[in-house]
């Protein structure tokens, strides 16, 4: 499969009624229908407040960048988390049956109404009262050594002020084994602007995508993961904006969507796509390696905003020139003349916006993946100034807020990072000893369970069994843990590991419910508040309620100092801790925002890093020569979120959940047909799935997260962020039909 400047059929067809594409009218039918019993707070939910899904952030329907209601199927179908009835806790008094049930089935047994404790050797849970569990949780924290205790918060559906509390409460127990969801996805995102930029967040506004020169997406699927995102690109390329795919896979979403909103666009569709690069997965590296060098060896690069504004350009130099064609085109996947052509494209643009997700960050080699992708942006100068800019984009709520508010190994709140100085300083404010070493990150925890160097893990939703590599090596982990806490909405499969002393599962409130409002940040960093929707589900307890009644229990003598004791108190002293969430103590009604740091970061090539210039700085390419017989697997997302799946097959590409994505020159090759079994073969594990022909650059293939996971390596993870590997090497074998 070659890349190409792309020329797609247009539908003929109204609606896109002769293609494979989400229906969506249908599917809002059957969101209206699923929340017919709370309709009038389903709709309070969309009209109040802040969107559930991916952090391109919306408030009610307001959108910030565009005219317009903004509205996607992914909030829609996370609506019904928010309105489903609580389960009878007679439920789980024997948890056998439902180990059997897969996570769906569970998710649809409704939220958790009560506190409930599994003792080892019980066959299931009991309810307890909130006193009995709190003090239960309390004991256990206080008995164990602080490095023998670990938090992990999800990043859908948590507040900032969730994770404000969550990490001061780590903190105060003496431990900095707190983490959250974004280490499993823009963790080296975050360490490599930081050490680049030195900041860790989107340089630029949504509204500099509308009016740039060109966009490139490096590993990024915005139509199916933040779908709005689709509506500024149409704006954008109604502007005249060049929109490029870097990615193994012409995604259809992208190649053409039907923008519901817009009547030309859902009648026929949009081409969003202008010119697709194929890369080899993990080519995205040697891919910009290559342009860049293309480019320098042009003089195509803005010269005066390297010389003024950075540092390094004469080493990376050196370095690119020194690599041989031969083996970027064999890491990139991609001849000469489509670096070169890409070159091409960016040397006549005098603006460009850069975009990455996953298929870039959930490398072990992304925070130099990142590098290489920010050495290209700054050689051209496409950082701080208006339609330019560097976009980390953010697939769930809670990534951008939860790292910034601390709840991470190894950042303080404000994005300080951890070291016995700043340790001194949070001590100070704080008024308890703060520790100084960084702390577990998620994956680190896991295999600290497994060497039974835990003795609490307290989960704040999540689901490590699907969310990680090898689910077989993740079970055995949590099942050494003496003891286990899971806040939160619903059950999941991994609340039913037995455990060495106890389970302890606490009700929580949605993100709507909790006392006093909540906020989160969005991708562009906008600030949104979301007011408190007063519903009371069972026994349920606002999220940082918990974690600061914990923290008063745990600590009684300091709890005055601990403070925290409302939402407002919470964003008082986030403004006072984090200065760039100064502003946020002010937000209070629905639709209050604010957006830190403003339209632009480093503006006029002004960067927070001590000398005020970045970092240029030469990447080793990664030599990875393909052996014979084997394909470059990486995990990808259906019509899901994050872990939870919504379709069995999906709309966009028509995939079933046990797709094996190939190109149909590969599948020839090897005498398969589109259907035909097949198994997968990694170091680590098999998976049985069938043939899905697939525009696909050649020598890849791609499967579903989370089925995919038992392919995957529990150790493979970049060694600068932590985040692991989400891609294999495999064979492919004929299955049995
Ligand atoms: S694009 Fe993202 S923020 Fe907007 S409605 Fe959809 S899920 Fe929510």
């Amino acid at each position: 499969m070659e890349s190409a400047s792309l020329r797609t059929k247009k539908s003929w067809l109204p609606f896109g009624l002769d293609r494979t594409k989400p229906r969506h009218y249908r599917e809002m039918l059957r969101v209206a229908w699923e929340n017919r019993d709370q309709a009038r707070y389903a709709w309070r939910i969309l009209k109040e407040g802040v969107c559930d899904g991916c952090a391109l952030g919306v408030s009610g329907f307001r959108d910030w960048t565009i005219d317009g209601v903004h509205l996607c199927m992914t909030r829609l179908f996370l609506l019904r988390l928010n309105t489903m009835p609580a389960f009878d806790p007679s439920l789980l008094a024997d948890v056998r049956e439902l180990r059997q049930r897969s996570n769906e089935e569970l998710r649809a047994l409704g939220r958790i109404p009560v506190p409930l404790l599994r003792r080892a050797g019980e066959p299931g849970f009991r309810p307890v009262s909130w006193d009995e569990a709190l003090e239960l949780a309390a004991g256990a924290l206080r008995k164990a050594r602080p490095d023998r205790i670990a938090f992990y918060l999800t990043s859908r559906g948590l507040t900032n002020e969730t994770y404000y509390v969550a990490q001061k409460l780590a903190r105060l127990l003496g431990t900095n084994n707190i983490d959250n969801a974004a280490r499993l996805c823009h963790a080296p995102s975050t360490a490599a602007m930081k050490r680049a930029l030195g900041v860790a967040a989107s340089t630029c506004s949504y509204r500099d995508w509308i009016g740039t020169d060109v966009i490139l997406f490096f590993g990024s699927n915005p139509a199916n993961d933040q779908p709005v995102a689709t509506k500024y690109l149409l704006e954008a390329k109604r502007k005249g904006t060049r929109v490029v795919l870097v990615n193994p896979y012409l995604e259809p979403g992208m190649e053409r969507y039907w923008i519901p909103s817009d009547f030309r666009s859902a009648l026929f569709g949009t081409a969003l796509v202008d010119e697709w690069f194929a890369v080899r997965t993990g080519g995205d590296l040697a891919f910009c390696s290559g342009v860049l060098r293309a480019l320098l060896e042009r003089g195509r690069y803005d010269e005066e905003f390297v010389r003024e504004h950075t540092t390094g350009f004469e080493d990376v130099e050196a370095y690119l020139r020194g690599l041989d064609w031969s083996d970027l085109e064999s890491e990139a996947g991609l001849p000469r003349s489509e670096m070169e052509r890409c070159a091409r494209i960016l040397a006549e643009a005098r603006s460009g916006v850069f975009v990455w997700s996953m298929g870039v960050t959930q490398h072990s080699f992304a925070a130099d993946t990142v590098q290489a992708i920010l050495n290209l942006a700054l050689c051209l100068g496409f950082v701080g100034r208006e339609f330019c800019g560097v976009v980390p984009i953010r697939g769930h709520s809670g990534v951008q807020g939860g790292a910034e508010m601390g709840a991470y190994a190894t950042v303080f709140p404000g994005g300080v990072p951890i070291s016995p100085e700043n340790a001194r300083a949070f001590t100070e404010l704080y008024g308890f000893p703060v520790p100084e070493r960084p702390g577990l990150t998620a994956p680190e925890m896991v295999e600290a369970a497994v060497r039974g160097e835990l003795d609490v893990l307290y989960c704040v939703g999540g689901n490590f069994l699907r969310t990680l590599a090898d689910p077989a090596f993740v079970a055995r982990a949590l099942s050494r843990l003496p003891v286990r806490i899971h806040q939160d909405l619903l059950l999941t499969e991994q609340v039913f590991l037995d455990p060495e002393e106890a389970v302890l599962l606490l009700p929580a409130k949605t993100r709507y419910e909790q006392d006093d409002g909540g906020t989160e940040t969005t991708t562009e960093r906008r600030v949104l508040f979301s007011p408190e929707i007063p519903r009371q589900l069972g026994e349920a307890r606002a999220e940082w309620k918990i974690l600061r009644d914990l923290a008063a229990r745990v600590a009684p003598e300091l709890e005055a100092r601990f403070g925290c004791r409302t939402g407002w108190e919470i964003r008082r002293e986030i403004a006072r801790v984090a200065p760039q969430y100064d502003g946020i103590q002010h937000l209070a009604k629905a639709g209050d925002s604010f957006q830190w740091g403003g339209r632009l970061l480093c503006r006029g090539g002004r960067f927070p890093t001590p000398d005020g210039r970045a970092r240029l700085r030469p990447v080793p390419l990664r030599r990875e020569p393909a052996q014979s017989g084997t394909f470059r697997l990486s995990t990808r997302r259906g019509r899901q979120f994050n872990s939870m799946v919504y379709a069995p097959v999906d709309p966009l590409t028509g995939a079933s959940r046990d797709a094996v994505f190939l190109s149909p020159d590969d599948a020839a090759e090897l005498r398969l047909r589109s259907g035909d079994p097949v198994v997968l073969v990694s170091e680590h594990g098999r998976f049985r799935g069938r043939v899905h022909l697939a525009p696909l650059g050649r020598g890849n293939v791609q499967v579903h997260f989370p089925e995919g996971n038992v392919l995957l390596s529990p150790q493979a993870r970049d060694p600068v962020s932590g985040v692991p590997d989400y891609n294999a090497v495999v064979r492919i074998e004929r299955g049995n039909a």
